[in-house]
């Protein structure tokens, strides 16, 4: 038997007993003719000790041990003459009487420790080696809990499990796919599925009415701090099911996960906000409620001063930032330049600050008197202390968005978004389609088999664009602390609203036919109402576990570049692999002709 115990697991009441430890050797040290070995597994660490009088071999043994070293140790379990309260083994160490090297180790890149020395990089490249330290193991731990505990809870509710293929067609919108060759259909590829929408709405009209699937999903975009080309979604659908039964359901997933997962109690019910509240209120579809501070509309009350600024601006608004009107101008400036990024893409930043003593000064006292600065504070609910901070432009959405980054930025300043709080709610009633001023269509905001709002099916049917922008989705988004982390609809199950939603989408009857004939096909055979949503797993245990980034929580991710360093992919392959694929890459065709 290679062990009796885990390093994790031994403690004062196993006092007297003697065991056997298998583990890696995170640090070994003497101290006064003793040697403390800190042995590590996944489970925790226990300190080994070898006495001064213990025989020379043994002496000699455990101090040639060298960090990440796999070793066997035998010995006693005694009680610690110094306690460490911070360890659960704290309070034991073991008195070794045997020492077996089941293999050595080289000296590792970096400290497999809580903190490691290592830069992000070489971490990467040694993912393995990084995956032994603690955060990576409550990580990981934490994912696994929160995926048993989702597959319990839709047990119990009579979903099934159902795997759904990776080699798919391939049908962009949105994002870009991957696609594989075939080599057996030269010229033909697959591609990999970006979510298995199409795939689960067929399992509804083949009767199977509760599916889910923890599953990956592919999307080759470019990436954003925070994204994987390849993630996990815990994908689910539903049939003979309204927006109301599919809230229901999930609200309660989410909260069996928080309450099971980390002993915490979300709101029942969950409050719902709909998109366009959240627009005007936040300036986000995914509003983080954790604090107020929330956009107020000023267009009408700046109006009328001579300022052709705000005079002029489709839509002005502002948020009061609490007890900010202490700001210096400098650090008013350096706001400036901040919302002057491309990342926030404003033109300029005005401010009021509404100071202790009831005065105002502004960047703006030209063109507003004491007077008018009061109401304008007063309409943005700006009180004695606060600095408002106001943004105007032709286009309301879009100023909008901006003041809610800058009001996310102004939150994280003072400290109102701590991780351990959670304000999860429901975004609803999004607008089915959005207008595109570039490309001149519209495109699908969730997906194109998201249905219209039953109510709001005249104007789906109607060719006037106001008409079309004005219809809603019974569509979805489980949004928490500022981040999306779930999403979906009822979907259309009609094979007559399915080649509408093709035709507002400027997909013609051909292209429809050829990219998505088959679930227009399988509409016709009696397709039940349904709907369903995703929830983005890997996001969801990362804000469990109180991270901002999804990386901890992958065993092995890509880094900003879509690359795996560890295992150095993409990679270039052979020409007879490119041979057999009947493949030309003109891309190393270049490398070929420069070199
Ligand atoms: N498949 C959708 C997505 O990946 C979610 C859904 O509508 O179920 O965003």
């Amino acid at each position: 038997m290679y062990r009796t115990h885990t390093c994790g697991e031994l403690r004062i009441e196993n006092k007297g007993q003697k065991v056997t430890l298998a583990g890696w050797v995170q640090k070994a040290r003497k101290l006064g003719g003793m040697t403390f070995i800190d042995l590590r597994d996944r489970y925790g660490i226990t300190q080994l000790v070898v006495e001064a009088d213990a025989p020379a071999a043994l002496v000699e043994k455990a101090t040639s041990l060298g960090r990440e070293y796999v070793i066997q140790a035998v010995g006693e379990v005694v009680e610690r003459q110094a306690k460490n309260p911070k360890m659960p083994t704290g309070e034991i160490e073991i008195r070794l009487e045997e020492i077996t090297v089941l293999n050595k180790s080289v000296t590792p890149p970096f400290t497999i420790e809580e903190e490691s020395d290592g830069g992000e990089d070489l971490r990467m490249k040694f993912r393995y080696l990084d995956l032994r330290r603690a955060p990576l193991q409550r990580a990981l731990r934490l994912r696994h809990r929160v995926a048993h505990e989702v597959r319990n809870y839709l047990d119990a509710k009579g979903f099934m499990e159902i795997e759904t293929p990776y080699l798919i067609k391939s049908t962009p919108e949105g994002a870009r796919d991957f696609v594989v060759p075939s080599r057996m259909n030269p010229g033909q590829f697959y591609a990999l599925p970006q979510s298995p929408q199409t795939f689960k709405q067929l399992l509804m009209v083949a009767g199977y009415d509760r599916y889910f699937q923890i599953v990956r999903c592919f999307r080759d975009e470019d990436l954003r701090a925070d994204r994987q080309p390849e993630f996990t979604q815990i994908d689910c659908e539903m049939s003979f099911v309204e927006q109301e039964d599919v809230l229901g359901t999930f609200e309660g997933m989410m909260r069996t996960l928080f309450k099971n997962v980390l002993d915490v109690d979300i709101p029942d019910p969950l409050p719902r906000m709909s998109w366009y509240d959240a627009m005007d209120r936040y300036g986000s579809d995914k509003p983080d409620v954790r604090f107020g501070m929330e956009i107020h509309e000023l267009t009408e009350v700046v109006k009328g001063k001579g300022f052709s600024v705000l005079d002029d601006a489709a839509y002005v608004g502002g948020i009061a930032v609490p007890g900010a009107a202490e700001y210096s101008r400098k650090e008013i400036d350096a706001l400036t330049e901040w919302v002057k990024r491309p990342q926030v893409g404003a033109k300029g930043l005005i401010y009021i600050k509404v100071n202790a003593d009831g005065s105002f000064k502004s960047s703006i006292d030209k063109f507003y008197t004491p007077e008018d600065l009061a109401r304008i504070a007063a309409a943005a609910q700006a009180k004695p202390g606060d600095l408002l901070l106001v943004m105007s432009g032709p286009a309301k959405r879009k100023v909008q968005t901006m003041l809610g980054v800058l009001r996310l930025e102004m939150g994280g300043r003072l400290g109102l978004r701590d991780p351990k709080v959670f304000a999860p709610l429901w975004i609803v009633d999004f607008p089915l389609l959005e207008w595109d001023d570039e490309t001149q269509r519209f495109y699908a905001m969730h997906h194109p088999f998201t249905a219209p709002k039953p109510e709001h099916e005249k104007w789906f049917y109607s060719n006037k664009k106001e008409d079309l922008e004005r219809v809603c989705a019974n569509a979805y988004d489980f949004v928490l602390n500022g981040n999306e982390l779930g999403g979906g609809s009822i979907r259309i199950h009609n094979a007559d609203m399915q080649k509408r939603m093709f035709e507002v989408l400027g997909i013609g009857p051909e292209e429809a036919e050829y990219k998505f004939g088959f679930i227009i096909h399988a509409f016709q055979y009696g397709a039940p109402p349904h709907g369903g949503l995703a929830f983005g797993f890997d996001r969801v245990c990362a804000l469990m576990g109180g991270q901002d980034t999804i990386r901890d929580y992958i065993a092995f991710p890509k880094n900003n570049q879509g690359r795996d360093v560890m295992i150095d992919s993409p990679s270039e392959i052979d020409q007879a692999q490119l041979d057999e694929l009947q493949l030309v890459s003109t891309a190393s065709a270049d490398n070929g002709a420069d070199n």
